[in-house]
């Protein structure tokens, strides 16, 4: 009998995942039958020792999600540049000896989802928690020519740009494109452009607008960007570009994103 290889995601709380379906569908889509993705509900006070215990429970590796993406750094053996930068790993790998390797997918995950080369570009991050960090750090890296960040507690978006660059901003100028990194439009109940320094009216042709968020029916930000004649990018293709940026590092496959974001639009409109 053949033995079962592992990997998950490990957050607290998981339940809500997507990252299941959509690691499972590349998967099947690669010929990986016998390997599972799995949620791993982690209490923060768990978290460490359950990680160092996957390996030898046929763990290749993991995701992390909130709050364990400062945790997940903090336990590696190794980090990539990206993840150091960031000060956050959503990837860990481990190696046969052991080692526990972290990496920050979200990082190339939304350089990969935008439809746009960002160099040049202005740019508004709305947000200073691990999605605007890495945000902040993959179009800075990409050569956005200014990067505003902007954040309902000021002081974290001027802690943010000190450590990644950027410039906090209380009242942002108008941007080519714009990236909301908090978590406003997760409800329905959100009143987006309330809690947001932002109108509908910022939106225009030739825009671009991306939302870390995702949920069933799509998100309103989106929603009054794409009426107004913005390129919009969701956060289900982003979470899809990061899954697939982890699933090559774990199987040294190429990912099917196709396999991946057909399933999660599947259970978008079901759910
Ligand atoms: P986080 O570290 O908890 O940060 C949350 C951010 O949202 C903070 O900047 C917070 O501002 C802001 N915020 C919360 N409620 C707000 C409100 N009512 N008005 C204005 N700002 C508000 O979370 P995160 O890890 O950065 O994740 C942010 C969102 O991105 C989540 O919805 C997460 O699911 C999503 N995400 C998606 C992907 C993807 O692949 N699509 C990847 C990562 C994250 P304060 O500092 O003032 O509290």
């Amino acid at each position: 009998m053949s033995r079962l290889t592992y990997l998950g995601v490990a957050g607290w709380p998981v339940a809500h995942s997507r990252s299941p379906a959509i690691q499972n569908a590349a998967l099947a889509a690669a010929g990986l039958s016998d390997w599972r993705y799995i949620k791993l509900p982690l209490p923060p006070a768990r978290f460490a020792e359950t990680v160092r215990a996957l390996p030898a429970a046929g763990f290749r590796g993991i995701n992390v999600t909130i709050p364990h993406k400062e945790g997940a750094l903090a336990l590696a053996d190794e980090a990539t540049p990206t993840a150091a930068a960031v000060g956050a790993a959503n990837t860990l790998t481990f190696a046969r000896s052991g080692a526990i390797h972290a990496d920050n997918t979200d990082v190339s995950g939304l350089l990969e989802a935008l439809p746009v080369d960002p160099a040049g570009m202005t740019a508004l991050v709305l947000g200073a928690g691990g999605a605007a960090r890495a945000a902040v750090h993959a179009l800075r890296g990409a050569g956005a020519a200014d990067v505003m960040v902007w954040n309902r507690t000021p002081e974290r978006a001027r802690k943010l740009v000190a450590e990644l660059g950027g410039r906090a901003v209380d009242a942002p100028e108008p941007a080519a494109l714009v990236v909301n990194c908090t978590s406003v439009g997760l409800r329905a109940s959100d009143a987006t452009f309330k809690s947001l320094p932002i109108g509908a009216d910022t939106f225009d042709v030739g825009s671009y607008v991306a939302d870390m968020v995702y949920r069933p029916g799509g998100t309103e930000l989106l929603a009054e960007a794409k009426r107004r004649g913005a390129t919009v990018v969701t956060g289900l293709e982003i979470l899809v570009a990061q899954g697939a940026a982890s699933f090559e590092r774990w199987t040294g496959m190429t990912a099917s994103r196709e396999a991946m974001l057909a399933t999660v639009e599947d259970r978008a409109q079901s759910t």
